[in-house]
């Protein structure tokens, strides 16, 4: 008989809305995170918001759990005085060019469920008279959420419904049983090992690691994570009225580009960039060289912010599946009975909308038990 009916490996905002889900119906539930306290990583080092599935591709897992997590998420917040706002978006074209791209892109949020309004240069001004705009496209469903709120409520709602949390904890090696894993754990420098007979992935930036430990040819699979960090600067308090909403550019490249976001102090701040790490150091810091490249991004959107009105922010790393220059991939999400793991489920890639999506991915990981 294994010590426990699950083990859950990383304590962010997906592995704890999946303790939160799966403590509903099962008993011995355990979950592991190696920092001293859960959502240190990741989850505490995103833009904060709700996402409504506008650019993720139409039959992705990034598309349905995303409409699915925000709806979800909206009435969470409501029923348990989670904080959030439905603060509202608007993705605005900085030029002529940029005004026929808004077109796909509200095609694309149509086939994913999602109304957008196409807004004039007149309307626009309306709604935010100090931007730059020709034209935009509004987002009436697009908010922002306290992610400590919702961490704190998955983890003490999960704990009330008889799910154990180990913080401290690291796994550092995974041994397949007949019947069951063996997870080798690392506490402080002290060595053991616990067996579950279902194991649930969630190690964020680590889960390829994980995936490695439990026998996967990791390169084989195309679970190797590339670690890309997207960093953030503030906008002088004197100039964070000059929007009352998400203001976001159209898509160039790589990510959403740099755009502007309000936090839950009526801070203004814009990012996150997009940066190839070479390595996998977990450096968080802002570089101050990068401050005239932020202030031309920036004054796309808000002419009137100068490179002095910005200073270093926060920075996260997202941990992604596609090198530099390829096309988007989707969240890997999947029981790996077919490697000959069964019970072992793996999630890799899971980068944003992963926070809007956490509790439609939890719904999702409770089907693959059955
Ligand atoms: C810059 C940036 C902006 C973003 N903005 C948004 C947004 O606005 N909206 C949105 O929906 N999403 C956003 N995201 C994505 C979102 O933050 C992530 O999808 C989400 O936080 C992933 O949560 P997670 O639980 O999978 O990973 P994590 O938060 O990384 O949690 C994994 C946990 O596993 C633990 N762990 C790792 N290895 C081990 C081990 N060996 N043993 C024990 N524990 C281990 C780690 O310590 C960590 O706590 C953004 C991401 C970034 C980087």
């Amino acid at each position: 008989m294994p010590d426990f009916k699950i083990i859950i490996i990383g304590g962010g905002v997906v592995g704890l809305a999946i303790a939160h889900r799966l403590s509903k119906k099962h008993h011995h539930i355990l979950l592991l995170e190696k920092h001293e306290r859960w959502g240190m990583e990741t989850s505490s080092r995103n833009s904060e918001v709700i996402h409504a599935g506008i650019y993720y591709r139409h039959g992705s897992l990034k598309a349905a759990f995303c409409v699915q997590g925000r709806e979800e998420l909206c009435v969470l917040c409501s029923q348990n005085n989670i904080p959030y706002r439905n603060i509202t978006k608007i993705i605005s074209a900085a030029n002529e060019t940029e005004l026929t791209k808004l077109e796909s892109i509200q095609q694309n949020a149509a086939h994913n469920g999602v109304k957008l309004e196409f807004l004039d240069k007149a309307a626009t001004l309306k709604l935010e008279p100090n931007i730059r705009t020709f034209g935009s496209l509004y987002s009436p469903l697009t908010g922002v959420i306290s992610v400590h709120g919702l961490m704190e409520y998955y983890y003490r709602t999960a704990l009330a419904q008889g799910a154990m949390v180990h913080m401290r904890c690291e796994v550092v090696g995974i041994e397949k049983g007949q019947s069951d894993y063996e997870v080798m754990i690392d506490e402080e420098g002290t060595r053991s090992a616990i067996t579950g007979e279902i194991i649930v992935n969630a190690a964020g930036l680590c889960s390829d690691t994980i995936a490695g430990m439990a026998g996967i040819d990791v390169d084989q699979a195309g679970y190797r994570l590339n670690y890309v960090k997207g960093s953030y600067f503030a906008v002088t308090s004197s100039k964070s009225k000059l929007l009352s909403r998400l203001v976001y550019p159209v898509p160039q490249n790589e990510g959403l580009g740099v755009h502007a976001l309000l936090d839950w102090n009526g801070r203004l701040k814009f990012g996150p960039d997009v940066e190839y790490l070479q390595n996998r150091v977990q450096d968080y810091t802002v570089a101050e060289t990068k401050r005239h490249i932020f202030g031309d991004a920036v004054r796309r959107i808000l002419p009137a912010i100068a490179d002095d009105d910005l200073t270093p922010d926060q920075s996260g790393i997202r941990p992604k599946l596609q090198k530099k220059g390829e096309p988007e991939k989707d969240f890997i999400i999947v029981h790996e009975k077919e490697r000959g793991l069964s019970g072992f489920i793996n999630l890799i890639g899971i980068e944003s909308p992963g926070l809007t999506s956490s509790p439609a991915i939890a719904r999702y990981i409770e089907t693959l038990l059955i």
